[in-house]
């Protein structure tokens, strides 16, 4: 048995298929002689494939964006077709009988090494070009890896070091009943990704990839956060016996999906779910959400080689609005960076790319990609509620440069006479510490806030919320968190604002029950949670959930928050349908 991270609930049972989706670890390994010429095949099959990669991207840019847009990209095509580059590749395949992936990323890093010297600033900058054609030959060549994971004939267990949330999003649910990894943590966006899918998964298990071997048996208790090896048979039926538990227990819940999230004296919230995909809008409508709090809209340029069109953002964005009818959808601009990392966007390796250009950052400086997703969510606007939210804020002038750039989309359209909601409401993501502090400055100049404590906690406790080996100390509860939310709720009040929260925290019962009393006006995490939050909302009056938060604030470690709220929340619920 092996304890880690409890991250997505539920029971599952099947065999292992250890997977490692380290993209670029690439390994040495021996050819035979008569193996040289297939893996020079291989080396020119990644080539041509990137090629033809590179000429569609050029194609879309140029016709959205410029000639002159696309024609950064003949750099990459002119490092495709360098000569002495690819001798070099093949001539090392050759003389060393070593694997195409090894020889031409040793050859490449020879050449970066050469490029960062360079005197010539212009020559030093092509070093980025390199390093992007490599990664994607690179990823050619490991290609099939990724398209093994999407095409699993049978139902399996993923074991990894890691699964990275584009790896994740490529799971096929009816493939993929569970998964477990050594690295992660609970707020990372694989594991949101696996609640949102319903899958269960155990994350930060440290060795799980080195104890379990390919076709073991495997349970992994998503709610426990521990998985089992090669049960025995009492093992096994009592994990059943426990999945079936968890079944009823779902379905007990479900009965509240219609229910309204009022308190007992009559203050209603409003529940709300997170989505990635629109795919997930059949989970959200059947677990009772009433509304879309975060659409994380960054996932629609994942797993591909181009930027999704404004059509592509229109005709998803569209689909949500129609099935939510008159029900809120915040869409929240794209969030690309952290964790969540494009190849093929200009994003360089940073040291600390959860503080890096992500998000917000990396719209502003590519007014070109962030305009077309705003005119795709504009467009939608008259088929639904739609909302739009700027992640990562951090300062009023981002704020006002995000609103510059919406105002050009607007204008944009409106010359083309395609109608739009001209009173589309703006909200912005209170998950940056800096904006958090100034909650009452940037209130005035939006309609709604919703904070973002899975960024939030990880900004104020200075503990990266990807981290297993830190993961004991990225605590919700801790008093600061406590502190910090209620300040940020009471300054959205004051400026008569609405103020919610799409991080993973307003998922938890005991959390929910603390942020309510907090005045939290609206909850929203992945649709499985919908119904327990609800419950929660139900089995108390506003007043006594107000004065729990109040002594909540009065505690002075997270330990004795998480004790009394625990406590508070068991007396609450002892006889409550
Ligand atoms: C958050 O940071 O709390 C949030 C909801 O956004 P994401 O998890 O996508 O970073
Ligand atoms: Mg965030």
């Amino acid at each position: 048995m092996l304890k880690g991270i409890a991250a997505s609930p539920g029971i599952a049972i099947g065999r292992a298929f250890v997977w490692d989706s380290e993209d670029y670890t690439i390994t040495k390994h021996k050819i035979d002689e008569k193996d040289i010429p297939i893996e020079i095949a291989r080396f020119e099959e990644a080539l041509i494939k990137t090629r033809s990669e590179i000429l569609e991207i050029q194609k879309k840019i140029s016709k959205e964006m410029g000639v002159e847009h696309a024609e950064i990209f003949n750099a990459h095509l002119m490092v495709l077709e360098d000569r002495t580059l690819l001798e070099e590749v093949i001539s090392k395949i050759k003389k060393e009988k070593a694997n195409v992936e090894h020889s031409f990323f040793e050859t490449l890093k020879k050449y970066a090494d050469i490029f960062s010297k360079m005197d010539d600033e212009y020559l030093r900058e092509r070093l980025v070009d390199v390093q992007d054609v490599s990664k994607r030959v690179i990823r050619n060549l490991l290609g099939e890896k990724k398209e093994e994971l999407a095409e699993l004939k049978e139902k399996i267990i993923i074991i990894a070091t890691n699964l990275s949330p584009s790896d994740t999003a490529l799971i096929q649910k009816e493939k993929v009943v569970g998964f477990a990894t050594d690295m992660g943590g609970r707020t990372s966006h694989t594991v949101i990704l696996a609640r949102s899918l319903e899958i269960p998964a155990v994350v930060g298990l440290k060795s799980v990839t080195t104890e379990v071997k390919n076709g073991d048996i495997v349970i992994i208790d998503g709610s426990q956060g521990v998985i089992i090896i090669n049960p025995n048979k009492q093992v096994i039926s009592r994990y059943l016996r426990e999945k079936r538990k968890f079944k009823i227990f779902e379905k007990n819940l479900s009965r509240l999906k219609s229910l309204p999230a009022v308190t007992e004296d009559g203050r209603t919230v409003v529940v709300a779910a997170n989505i990635e995909f629109p795919e997930e809008l059949a989970s959200v409508l059947s677990h009772g959400a009433q509304g879309i709090g975060l659409y994380r809209t960054e996932y629609m340029y994942l797993n591909r080689t181009d930027i999704p069109t404004e059509e592509e953002h229109f005709q998803a964005y569209k689909k949500v609005a129609l099935s939510m009818k008159k029900d809120p959808v915040v869409i929240r601009t794209m969030d690309i960076g952290g964790d969540k990392f494009v190849s093929h966007l200009d994003i360089p390796n940073e040291m600390n790319p959860l503080m890096g250009r992500r998000a917000i950052r990396f719209c502003l400086a590519r007014p070109d990609i962030f305009k077309t997703q705003l005119r795709g969510i504009l467009r939608a606007s008259v088929y639904g509620n739609l909302k739009i939210m700027y992640p990562m804020i951090s300062g009023l002038d981002e704020l006002r440069q995000a609103n510059k750039l919406l105002e050009e989309a607007k204008l944009e359209l409106k010359k083309k006479k395609i109608s739009f909601d001209k009173n589309i409401e703006v909200g912005i993501m209170i998950e940056v510490p800096s904006a958090g502090i100034i909650a009452d400055i940037l209130a005035k100049e939006v309609s709604f806030f919703s904070i973002g404590t899975n960024d939030l906690i990880q900004y104020s406790l200075a503990v990266d919320r990807i981290n297993e080996k830190i993961a004991y100390l990225y605590e919700p509860a801790h008093p600061a968190v406590m502190r910090f939310i209620k300040s940020i709720i009471d300054a959205g009040h004051s400026a008569g604002i609405w103020v919610g929260m799409c991080g993973e925290m307003a998922s938890e019962p005991v959390f929910a029950l603390i942020l309510l009393g907090l005045g939290l006006d609206e909850f929203s995490a992945s649709a499985v949670s919908v119904p327990e939050i609800k419950k929660v909302i139900r089995s108390v009056s506003y007043k006594e959930a107000r004065s729990i938060a109040n002594k909540v604030l009065e505690l002075d470690t997270a330990t004795k928050i998480e004790q009394y709220g625990r406590a508070k929340l068991k007396e609450l619920l002892i006889g409550k349908k």
